[in-house]
């Protein structure tokens, strides 16, 4: 599993949602926003706790991109 997390930092407007869910992916900055500690993720747990990150968050500034990887190359090459 790979997927990254794109976090639109303008939008956001610090409830702390998602550092309380994923504490490993977010931190509260002084500015009173969220920070996108590391934007990869490699594990289904990870990609979970950040997909219900991604939910929480009220302005919906959190996207979870799966990323198509080559350990998958039926995905990646279909055509059909
Ligand atoms: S959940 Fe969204 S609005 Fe709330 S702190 Fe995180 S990124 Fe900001």
């Amino acid at each position: 599993m790979e997927a990254k997390i794109l976090h639109e930092r303008k939008k956001c407007i610090g409830c702390g949602a998602c550092v309380a869910l994923a504490p490993e992916f977010w931190r509260m900055s002084s500015d009173n926003k969220a920070t996108l500690l590391k934007n990869k993720i490699e594990s289904k747990k990870d990609f979970d706790i950040n997909k219900q990150a991604e939910m929480a968050c009220p302005v919906n500034c959190i996207h979870v991109v799966e990323e198509k990887t080559k350990s998958n190359p039926k995905k990646a090459g279909e055509k059909r």
